[in-house]
């Protein structure tokens, strides 16, 4: 049996099994479905279901390897771009290990540019052009890890907070996923942001990264003018004020002389920071006395204050957000590179949630597998690999994940 007939028969049975359920998105009848099937590789758009069952009839006959739905609602979801009548659409937000710079990803991650003249490759984050020839096409290896997803959640906390906290919006108008492969989606709907259009919600996307946000401490020149400008500047409790202020807190509270060094802090000002900490913490952060330390000046400040930034804002993926006719995967569905289930959970239940317990589809059956390479995993509470060149037999749900990510084939 072929490795892409076995994914396939098992993703057929969990989409004819009566125990799935796909949970119905609001106003289906109003979406666009989309669909890349699993046999012919090939991308089926601008479907319509008036109802759940329909659909889910639809998946267990044409066995998709990736289901998606429109963010958008539309007159005529069925109809071409232009011709849908787009009525609104969900804030949605994306969170993926691809855009968060970890340590680990430069171990089990690896890219090699699509241009086949050129072919230059690389491990950790994909560039957005190959430094070789700027081709934008790259052929991926990536892993969805323990330590990816855990700084996936660390910015889906970011940025949930600040949804509620400063834009407002109460948890009964937020869900929270897990998408299935490395990362958590977050979906806004209320009718006040459905309108929104590319340009407001860009401005949402700058507000998260904290873009346009200047930290400065005044142009003026002189010791006495500088002192005025410092001086007169305290960060109040709102906002991205309170996220400097409660950032530099525990920033310069578990800084030690390393952690100062990633944040550009030169010259002396490190030691008068770790020898000074309370004070500091006292005066300058909590009175808005900045210039009160000797030996820490507003340049340190400004340094600290563009890496507490960069700490406080949440690494969503920017076009996810700002496409309003954006496709999503569907809630309840595989997810075609790794068999796991796209998840909601409830939002205060992020810290616990674990995405590979919770999103295993498969819990039946065992296989044997050819691996020809894959690190150490946790699955369903077990502990697999890591595996170079062997054959073993394996649970289902991990057999589908490494055939899934290219890492393994069935053993014959
Ligand atoms: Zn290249
Ligand atoms: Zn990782």
């Amino acid at each position: 049996m072929s490795s892409r007939d076995f994914v396939y028969e098992r993703f057929s049975e969990f989409y004819s099994a009566p125990s799935t359920v796909i949970p119905s998105p609001v106003s289906l009848g109003q979406r666009e479905i989309g669909f890349l099937l699993l046999k012919e590789r090939i991308m089926l758009r601008h479907k319509v279901f008036a109802r759940i069952r329909d659909l889910k009839l639809f998946l267990s006959e044409t066995i998709p390897s990736d289901v998606y739905r429109s963010c958008a609602y539309y007159e005529n979801p069925a109809a071409e771009m232009d011709k849908k009548g787009w009525l609104g659409a969900d804030l949605v937000f994306d969170i993926d290990a691809d855009h968060i710079p970890t340590s680990c990803s430069k171990i089990h991650d690896e890219w090699t540019c699509g241009n086949r003249e050129c072919g230059f490759n690389g491990k950790g984050i994909t560039p957005e052009n190959c430094p070789i020839c700027g081709g934008k096409k790259f052929d991926t290896k990536t892993w969805p890890c323990d330590l990816c997803l855990e700084s996936a959640k660390n910015e889906t906390a970011k940025l949930i907070d600040m949804l509620e906290k400063d834009f407002g919006f109460s948890s009964k108008e937020m869900s929270v996923f897990f998408s299935g492969h490395r990362g958590y989606h977050v979906h806004v709907e209320n009718e006040a942001v459905k309108t929104l259009d590319t340009v407001a919600r860009k401005e949402i996307v700058d507000y998260v990264f904290g873009l346009g946000l200047t930290v400065s401490g005044g142009k003026t020149k002189g010791k006495s003018r500088r002192r005025r400008a410092a001086r007169g500047f305290s960060l109040h409790d709102f906002g991205w004020n309170k996220r400097l202020k409660l950032g530099l807190q525990n920033f310069i509270l578990n800084a030690t002389k390393e952690d100062l060094k990633t944040a550009g802090v030169k010259g002396k000002a490190d030691n008068e920071i770790l020898e000074n900490k309370e004070l500091i913490l006292k005066r300058c952060v909590e009175d808005g006395r900045w210039d009160s330390v000797k030996g820490v000046g507003v340049g340190t400040w400004k340094k600290l204050a563009e890496h507490v930034k960069d700490l406080e804002s949440s690494k969503i993926d920017t076009v996810v957000t700002t496409d309003t006719h954006r496709l999503i995967r569907m809630n309840g569905t595989l997810h075609g590179k790794t068999g796991l289930k796209k998840i909601e959970f409830p939002l205060g239940s992020l810290d616990d949630f674990d995405p590979f317990k919770e999103a295993v589809a498969f819990k039946e059956g065992a296989v044997k597998v050819f691996v020809s390479d894959a690190p150490e995993f946790r699955l369903g509470g077990n502990v697999f690999g890591p595996y170079k060149r062997k054959t073993v037999e394996l649970p289902t749900a991990a057999a589908v994940l490494l055939i899934c990510k290219g890492r393994a084939e069935v053993a014959n």
